[in-house]
């Protein structure tokens, strides 16, 4: 039997391959959330790290352990439909057909708030973020749990994503109780972030499920400028509150080439040549069919460009893969803006803090 020690003085790192052969280890990881401790689990998209949504002390901590801006809420992650019922102010019709189209999966509706939760889970706004996500260990842990588990990603503010266990250990040892090993995420990006509380609804952040999908089956459906933004948004335009902070960022400034593959490629050949010329040390964030073009540059690749879901798959690895080099620039190339590859671009334009050159 598997014993609880030294809450907060170390971090348990817990394999899970399975629920059942995991059973224990969820069970501890459970007991923990219940008694107000902080835990770091894997979902199809990428590592959560939960606390015990009805407890704001909890939550609190969780805030701390990140280094979170307080103003950026986390998602209310839930096992069961009824929860939602259970913890939101108003569902509107359009969320069923969504509920059952997309979860459990990766996509986050945005409800108005119901008194039963918190402020501290919603950060103050009057509506919360929920979804269910399409992982057994994370659901077997809400479960277990017996109460909603309110998560962002487990990284420290600002860094790219977690999409191993690794990740989440580099970046919170120490200030967490335990993290579920459950191996490599599946999609390596977040949710979608879909706004229900409106009219039209609003996609806030893109995601798992590609906007594509949604129109499918809500016409009405319309992007928030931001999600294509190539430039910051100013406050007064931010719905989703964590449009606004820094983030996705590994240690080198990342700059990012957009344009048509021929010319990108040859305008990160230049602006290499460039930097290699003023003594710095260069990255390119590449592809499968482009990593041999660049020399004198520590190249990654995201992988094939025929496959735009294993690059949403590496592409946080990848970027946290730099921070092991000495490289002072990492230029970045660009993917299409179809289905998931928005959520690339996205998160590429804001890793790069909208330094963007055009090829
Ligand atoms: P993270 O999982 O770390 O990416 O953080 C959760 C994301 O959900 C952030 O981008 C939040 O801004 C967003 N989010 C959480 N609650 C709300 C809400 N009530 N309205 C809009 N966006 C939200
Ligand atoms: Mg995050």
């Amino acid at each position: 039997m598997l014993t609880v020690q030294n809450l907060n003085l170390k971090t348990l790192v817990l394999p899970v391959n399975s629920v059942v052969s995991g059973f224990e280890q969820i069970q501890v990881a459970a007991r923990v959330i219940q008694r107000g401790g902080l835990v770091a689990f894997p979902t199809e998209t990428v590592y959560g790290l939960g606390a015990n949504a009805l407890d704001s002390v909890a939550v609190l901590a969780l805030f701390k352990a990140k280094n979170r801006p307080l103003d950026n809420p986390p998602i209310l992650h839930v096992s069961d439909v009824n929860q939602v019922y259970q913890f939101v102010g108003e569902v509107p019709r359009n969320a069923g057909v969504l509920m059952r189209q997309f979860w459990p999966g990766p996509l986050t509706l945005v409800f108005k708030r119901s008194e039963a939760l918190p402020k501290e889970s919603t950060a103050g706004l009057d509506t919360v973020a929920v979804r269910m996500p399409n992982h057994s260990v994370a659901l077997a842990l809400i479960k277990q749990s017996g109460v909603p588990i309110a998560a962002p990603s487990a990284n420290l503010s600002g860094n790219p994503s977690p999409t191993l266990a690794q990740h989440v250990y580099d970046d919170l040892a120490g200030k967490i109780d335990v993290i579920l090993d459950g191996g490599s995420t599946s999609i390596g990006v977040e949710s979608t972030v879909l706004d229900l509380s409106v009219n039209p609804p609003v996609l806030l952040r893109p995601g798992g499920v590609s906007f594509e999908a949604i129109r499918a089956v809500l016409p009405d459906v319309v992007l928030h400028p931001f999600v294509i933004s190539e430039q910051e948004v100013t406050v007064k335009q931010a719905r989703s509150p964590g449009m606004m902070h820094k983030h996705y960022a590994p240690n080198a400034e990342v700059i990012l080439v957009e344009g048509n593959l021929s010319e990108m490629i040859n305008k990160i050949i230049d602006l290499s040549e460039q930097y290699i010329c003023e003594g710095k040390k260069v990255g390119v964030l590449a592809t499968d069919e482009t990593r041999n073009k660049y020399f004198g540059c520590t190249v990654k690749s995201m992988g094939s460009r025929s496959n735009l879901n294993l690059i949403a798959g590496n592409l946080f690895k990848e970027l946290r893969a730099f921070n092991i080099t000495s490289v002072d620039v990492i230029l970045a190339e660009s993917v299409p803006l179809d289905g998931i590859g928005l959520a690339v671009m996205n998160r590429l334009r804001k890793a790069s803090g909208y330094n963007i050159i055009k090829a």
